[in-house]
């Protein structure tokens, strides 16, 4: 069934539109990614089905709910219980060990901190990561950190997982470790994934590949676009 939809989605920027009208349909434990030339639309599509910025025309649906008219509260609300975030680097908080930084999310929705923090530890093991829960971000590879990251979007147990660029400041051997696990622990946790990639090695482990050129969709595998 579809978790996210954006439908007829138009957002311009004086004169640049950004997005021109873009349906795009995010199924239940699905991964998505999204190509695309600089400044095609990429980064303002995933903003705006993340409930990030709101876009000037047609719709995104939450499981059948219409989330771009909500009021800024409920819409950060929602983007804190419903959405995980990962991004190319620099996310985690220096000063804090691995688990905390992973637990922070949920002790922002209420959990006490000793049951964020164990629930927190749950996702380490899954993603490679025994024996690293108190390091510090800086005491950690980039590898490492991003699969930290990776645990922290997961950790609130997400209806979708958001990642911009996750692998841009990786080398490739780290890039395709990060990836195999972003898709596969996320797909197990029952999570939908979208994300922007340039890079068509790590968009090969997504279910599917949008292409977006000047702000429409150009091509979507494996279904394509004439
Ligand atoms: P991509 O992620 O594919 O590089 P973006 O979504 O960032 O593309 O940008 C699409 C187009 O919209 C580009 O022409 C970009 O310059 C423009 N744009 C994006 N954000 C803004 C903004 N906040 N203000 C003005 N123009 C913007
Ligand atoms: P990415 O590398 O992910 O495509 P960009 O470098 O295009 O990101 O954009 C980074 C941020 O700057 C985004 O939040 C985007 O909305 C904003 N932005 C992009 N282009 C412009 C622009 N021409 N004017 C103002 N802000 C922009």
């Amino acid at each position: 069934s579809t978790v996210l939809a954006g439908y007829g989605l138009v957002k311009k920027y004086d004169s640049t539109t950004a997005l021109a009208g873009v349906d795009v349909e995010v199924h239940e434990r699905d991964s998505l990614a999204i190509m695309g030339p600089s400044g095609s639309g990429k980064s303002t599509l995933l903003h705006t089905l993340a409930g990030i910025i709101r876009p000037d025309g047609g719709q995104v649906l939450l499981r059948g709910d219409r989330i771009d008219k909500l009021g800024e509260n409920r819409l950060s609300a929602l983007r804190r219980k419903r959405f995980g975030f990962v991004f190319q680097f620099g996310q985690l908080l220096p000063e804090l060990p691995a688990e905390e930084n992973v637990a922070l999310p949920l002790m922002l929705e209420g959990v006490p901190r000793k049951e964020a923090v164990e629930r927190a530890r749950r996702w380490f093991a899954p993603l490679g990561l025994d024996g690293l829960e108190h390091r510090r971000p800086g005491q950690l590879s980039g590898g490492q950190a991003q699969r930290v990251a990776i645990a922290r979007a997961l950790a609130v147990e997400p209806d979708v997982v958001f990642a911009d660029e996750p692998t841009g400041a990786l080398d490739q051997r780290t890039s395709d470790e990060v990836v195999r696990l972003l898709t596969s622990v996320t797909r197990a946790s029952g999570a939908a994934l979208v994300m922007v990639t340039h890079d068509a090695d790590v968009a090969a482990h997504c279910d599917r590949i949008l292409q977006v050129r000047d702000g429409r969709i150009s091509n979507y595998s494996p279904f394509t676009v004439a």
